[in-house]
Order: structure tokens, then sequence, then C-alpha cells
């Protein structure tokens, strides 16, 4: 671990063999104080952080510099070494920043609070021009130990609740920088589709004495007609009920409560099966699809029962139609599926 110039934590990630890494950051960033805030919503018992400095950036680099390339003389980047693996560091501009107190799960008295946790940034690979789907399964599998060592490290934080790896691909989704890299969010409380899931989760065992996770992983993989793709560890499935265009949930057999619970063998398939979902995912429409994907983990104190998943999803449903958020969606949370599940599964299986 070292420090960037302003301060901010930053993580290589390396293949077996490559020279220290000890390059100094010679920008002289100064510090960006942060005052983001949490505010409960009464009426949809949820968290809203409001994290309005977001729109004053103070550094923008140059147009022609790409802050997550390495750096090279002349132009400096976050990375102060000329070559990289994976390298993680926190945001410069986070929604959520330092240690405290967790806010409580359930309240009526305390509806404001610093936003504290953490942003991270995880920059997937030195190749600007490349992709997560392009990356080799040694690759997939040095950005696979940096989640799970980051989700170690950051469930450990005072104040954080839960630990959400994700990616953001393509210009669609409103990604503003093209190098490949995902986000690790330390949330200070339980999110809201978090929430949804355990109570779903906790109704269905004390109706059935059984676990929700386990009885959904089970009948997708007895039906099969949404499986797209289940090796000896992992299945991927279109859920029965989908909201997106194309989504795909992917499940380890073996329940876990996050990634640190993984065995070997399963990190090694996992790699293997995800990097194909996304070149299916690319395949579709012989173009690079803008997605969405994300670990959904336990939460903190809260794993019994809970199963570590991925979900993948894209808003494209046809080569020039792109799946918006309108007055359903967005004004009432009820989504209306423009494919159906089993339809999108067949179009997955076939495309390659
Ligand atoms: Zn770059």
């Amino acid at each position: 671990m070292t420090a960037l110039s302003d301060g901010r934590e930053l993580i290589y990630f390396d293949e077996d063999g490559r020279p220290p890494r000890t390059a100094r950051d010679e920008r002289g960033l100064s510090r960006v104080e942060h005052s983001s805030e949490l505010r409960y919503d009464r009426l949809l018992d949820a968290w809203v952080t409001v994290a309005s400095e977001r729109q004053e950036r103070i550094y923008l680099p140059a147009a022609d510099a790409c802050p997550f390339c390495p750096s090279r003389p002349g132009r400096p980047s976050e990375i102060p070494e000329s070559d990289y693996d994976v390298v993680v560091f926190e945001n410069r501009f986070p929604s959520f920043s330092g240690t405290g107190i967790a806010a409580p799960i359930l309240l009526d008295t305390y509806d404001e609070r610093p936003a504290v946790g953490r942003c991270e940034v995880v920059c997937f690979t030195p190749d600007h021009d490349a992709s997560f789907a392009g990356l080799s399964p040694e690759q997939a599998r040095l950005v696979l130990e940096a989640w799970t060592d980051r989700t170690a490290a950051l469930l450990g934080r005072a104040g954080v609740a839960e630990v959400y790896c994700f990616e953001n691909r393509g210009p669609e989704i409103g990604v503003t920088e093209q190098h490949p890299h995902g986000q690790i969010y330390a949330y200070p409380f339980v999110t809201p589709r978090t929430s949804r899931m355990l109570a779903a989760a906790r109704r269905h065992e004390d109706l059935t004495g059984s676990n929700l996770f386990d009885d959904v992983v089970e009948a997708e993989r007895s039906d099969g007609s949404r499986v797209v793709v289940s090796g000896a560890n992992w299945t991927a499935f279109v859920p029965r009920a989908a909201r997106w265009p194309f989504e795909v949930h992917l499940y380890p057999h073996r329940r876990v409560p996050d990634l640190t619970g993984l065995s070997g063998d399963e990190r090694e398939e996992f790699c293997e099966i995800y990097l194909g979902l996304l070149r299916r995912f690319d395949a579709l429409f012989a173009m690079a699809m803008p997605y969405i994907s994300g670990w959904h983990q336990a939460p903190v104190g809260l794993g019994a029962g809970f199963a570590l998943h991925l979900e993948l999803f894209s808003i494209r449903r046809a080569p020039d139609k792109l799946k918006y958020l309108a007055g359903s969606e967005s004004g009432m949370d009820a989504f209306i599926s423009d494919i159906a599940p089993e339809s999108a599964a067949a179009r997955l299986r076939e495309a390659r």
C-alpha cells in the first residue's frame, strides 16, 4: 500500500515476479475536504446520500490524459507507476469517506448523518483500450483477488455496513472514463435493494423453513429454461422476473455470504464463466454492450442466510434501442420488461 500526494490510499495487485512499486505521486494535490451527508427518506424507509461537492471538481485532467493509465514522463496520472497489473485507489471525489458510527438500520429520530464509508476505483488493466471481457483468466483472477481483499478490509472499517464491487461499462450508462475500471462502494447503511432481499429471505424462511437463495438457484437449475451457462461450481441464469432486457444472475452452488468465502476452485471457475458471459453480451448485437455488473454481498452482521451473487445487466434491447427508465420504472419502481426472460436466455446461450 502507498499514498497519493493528497493522502489517499493506493494498492497494487501484481502478478508474481513484478518489480517493487516504488514510484511517488509528484503532483502535489491538495486534500479535498468532503462533507457528504445521509438523509433518511421516512416515506420510503431508505437513505439518500447528498454529495453536492462532487459537482465542484478541482482537479481535471487534460482531455487527452487518461487519469487511469500508468504515469508517463510529463503526464502524471492517478497511478504513479509506469506500469501495473491491477490497482485500487480511493476516489478523489467520493460520495462516502471517513469512519464513524454506522447508520442504524431502522430509525426515526436520527435522520441526518455524515456519509462515512469509502469509495474506491479499481483499474482492471493498464491497457486503455481493453475491456473486462478481453482480459485473460489470470488478469480476471487478479481483479477477483483485489475485490476480495478490499471486501475484507472495508467490512472491517468502523461505520461500514455493506460493500459493493461493481462496474459500469459504456457511455450509454454514463461512464465518463473509457479506461477499463470499476468501483467499490463501502456504504454506511444497508442499501434498499439488500434490505428488500433480506426481508424476503426472512419471510421465506419463516414460511418454509428453507433458504430463499438456495431454493431460487435450485429451481432455476432444475427448470433449466433460463440457464445461460452452468459449471461445476457456478450457475448463471436469467431471473424469472428479470427487469432488464438482458439480465443474468451468477451464483456459486455453495452458498457463501461474501467474496472472502469462495474456495480456490470456485475462484478459478468464476473467471472462466464470467469472461464467457461478458463475451456473450458483446456477441449479442456484435457491438460493445453497455452494462452494469455488481457483486451482492451480505451486510456486516447480517450474513446468515445471504448468498453472494453477481448481477449483470444491460440497458440495450436492440442494436439501435436502449431501455430507459420512464414513468412506471422511475416513478413507481414498477418494471415493465420488453423481452421474455426465456427468450433472453436462449439468445444469450446462442451468442458467442
Ligand atoms: Zn487510460
